[in-house]
């Protein structure tokens, strides 16, 4: 008889866990197969150091086909066209097709720059979403810097993601400084959060004092609930909305280079699925990351619907982080293992944020759990070790990609030992 067919869509930070952790668990009962865009796995988080040439893109790629042969996982990196959920069907972009018993979703943000003219690539400023978007970022810094003038770094309305955008204002200020024009460089961080260290999670622990003091101590000011209009080659226009919403001020910042977190959404292979999606293409998962319209379809990671933490005057997303999806994973492998032995699936993640915001010379670190307030633990410091601290775990967890594993033990002993649990029971 044929074994189930689980695929995992997409072989980001999540997908490449995921395939890893559901091998594992379902052993000889299922096969496992990935369907990514792209024959390498990128470590999003160092994207930031790659625009200022800290790291070099080769040393956070892996090339992932010989690991997956090794875990006895098929792969393939042609992408996936369509999904046609109603047919368990995925229509991939050479006109195949993969039939599937399991479907894991872990596609990522599709990001949304056209939403606001002249944001992004395509556009007049850089980004830092994707390795190969980073690595353009620093050959435009490499020109900057022959030219300074002011830099404009944050995230526009409807954001998910801002530790980076933070992250990436303070690396360049540390960069600046380290080449002696810091000096030659005014800089402006906008933000559509209602305030600095909000960060789409209402601030955790002392996020807002500690960001705030950083922003300060660094002279850079910056600008909260702020809507990007429009951006042109060398200006960017900005309102500062009211609590109630009105415009209260607008702003045009000359930049020479500007970096800015676009809006996410859902990728167009799974966008507008009656059912499946909600209206910005996130997939709909109840607390076992199953979709309830299509039980056989789970997601992980940023494709997964989250509401905001509450109102607040220009939209703020949540953001999806690292140790979420790692534990969003982990529920997954169990809830279909559990199927797989005609259980019904009950394993709920914690998606609880543990997060190393680096700047290069010093770092914020917060945990919160759960994510959304009021919480148990809501902790953030900041120091030097948090910097050390980035690089180690940036080398552990590409060892982990590389060796195919996606929690080995001792991880599993040193999150016990901390009380930081990835599922609620
Ligand atoms: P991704 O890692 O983006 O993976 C999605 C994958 O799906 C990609 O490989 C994509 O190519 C593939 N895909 C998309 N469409 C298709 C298709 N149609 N067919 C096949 N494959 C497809 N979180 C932290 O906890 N700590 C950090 O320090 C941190 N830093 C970040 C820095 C940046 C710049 C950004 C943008 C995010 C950061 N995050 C961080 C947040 C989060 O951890 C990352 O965004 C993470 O990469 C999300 O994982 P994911 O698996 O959901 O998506």
């Amino acid at each position: 008889m044929d074994k189930p067919l689980i695929v995992i869509l997409g072989a980001g930070l999540g997908g490449t866990l995921a395939a890893y952790e559901i091998r594992a668990a379902v052993g000889n009962r299922a096969d496992v197969m990935t369907v990514s865009d792209t024959d390498t796995y990128s470590f999003v988080p160092s994207n930031p150091w790659v625009a200022v040439r800290w790291r070099e893109p080769e040393a956070i790629q892996i090339h992932l086909p010989p690991v997956f042969e090794r875990k006895k996982i098929g792969f393939s990196a042609v992408g996936a066209r369509r999904l046609h959920a109603e047919e368990k069907r995925l229509e991939l972009k050479d006109g195949t097709s993969v039939n599937y018993d399991y479907l894991v979703i872990a596609t990522g943000p599709d990001l949304a720059f056209d939403e606001i003219e002249g944001l992004g690539p395509q556009g007049h400023t850089v980004s830092i979403c994707q390795t190969a978007h980073a690595a353009d970022a620093a050959d435009a810094f490499d020109a900057f810097v022959a030219n300074p003038g002011p830099i404009v770094v944050g995230a526009v309305q409807g954001a998910s993601c801002y530790g980076p955008a933070y992250e990436f204002a303070l690396i360049l200020d540390t960069e600046l400084r380290r080449r002696k024009i810091r000096d030659k460089v005014p800089m402006t961080f906008v933000t559509a959060e209602p305030y600095i260290g909000h960060l789409g999670l209402d601030g955790v622990g002392d996020t807002k004092s500690l960001l705030e003091s950083e922003l300060r101590e660094r002279h850079i000011k910056w600008i909260t609930n702020a809507r990007v209009t429009g951006v042109e080659p060398d200006v960017m226009h900005v309102e500062e909305v009211g609590e109630d919403g009105a415009v209260r001020k607008t702003h045009d910042l000359p930049f020479g280079y500007s970096m800015l977190l676009p809006a996410f959404r859902g990728v167009p292979a799974i966008r507008d699925i009656a059912g499946l999606t909600n209206p910005r293409g996130f997939v709909i998962v109840d607390s076992c990351q199953r979709n309830p319209a299509f039980p056989e379809i789970f997601a992980l990671g940023v494709c997964v619907a989250i509401p905001p933490t509450g109102p607040t005057p220009v939209p703020v997303g949540v953001p999806k982080t690292g140790f979420m999806i790692e534990s969003m994973v982990t529920a997954i492998a169990a809830n279909i293992a559990a199927i797989l032995d005609g259980k019904e699936p009950a394993a709920e993640a914690t998606w609880n944020a543990v997060c190393l915001a680096d700047f290069g010379d010093g770092g914020v670190a917060f945990v919160a759990q759960p994510q959304i307030p009021p919480r148990n633990v809501n902790w953030s410091a900041s120091g030097k070790w948090v910097h050390l601290a980035k690089i180690g775990f940036e080398k552990y967890f590409l060892r982990k990609i590389r060796r195919g594993e996606s929690e080995p033990f001792y991880e599993k002993l040193a999150l016990h030992v901390m009380g930081i649990r990835k599922l609620r029971f």
